[in-house]
């Protein structure tokens, strides 16, 4: 699967993983802020999967939380991948594929279990409702996605 930037500057080849991409959807705050969305639509896959096909000296960091880098296109601005420096996955954000990712959504409160101590579920339905603006959580935890 190939993913691209909204200027297309920065692309990347993902292999797509034989049992399917696990999508999630995160609304964290630092997600709702880095994305300008109620949701963040991210999927886990190898880091030896993931390569840059261009622009990777487009692309710049911004550490969310310790150790949480949010990697985003220089030019446009859209988040590209983030990551853990050290751990074997990166998280892809969805939207940018450029093909069907051939999956959807498995649940929206997979992100109570992937934001350990963020959110719960009356906060995340609250959040669907308002468009995310409820769902806060304490700044500094690192298990956003
Ligand atoms: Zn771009
Ligand atoms: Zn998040």
């Amino acid at each position: 699967m190939k993913g691209s930037c909204l200027c297309s500057a920065v692309a990347y080849e993902v292999s797509r993983p034989a049992d399917g991409l696990h999508i999630g959807l995160c609304s964290c705050r630092s997600c709702r802020k880095a994305h300008a969305a109620p949701f963040n639509v991210y999927a886990s896959v190898p880091r030896a999967d993931f390569r840059w096909l261009r622009g990777e000296d487009k692309t710049r960091i911004y550490e969310s939380s310790p150790g949480k880098n949010r990697h985003f296109c220089s030019v446009c601005g859209s988040q590209l991948i983030a990551e853990h420096p050290g751990e074997s996955n990166v998280l892809l954000r969805v939207a940018l594929l450029d093909e069907d990712p051939g999956a959807r959504p498995v649940s929206i409160f997979s992100v109570v279990s992937r934001c350990r101590g963020a959110i719960g579920k009356a906060t995340l339905s609250r959040a669907m409702k308002t468009g995310g603006h409820q769902a806060n959580r304490p700044p500094g935890t690192r298990n956003d996605r």
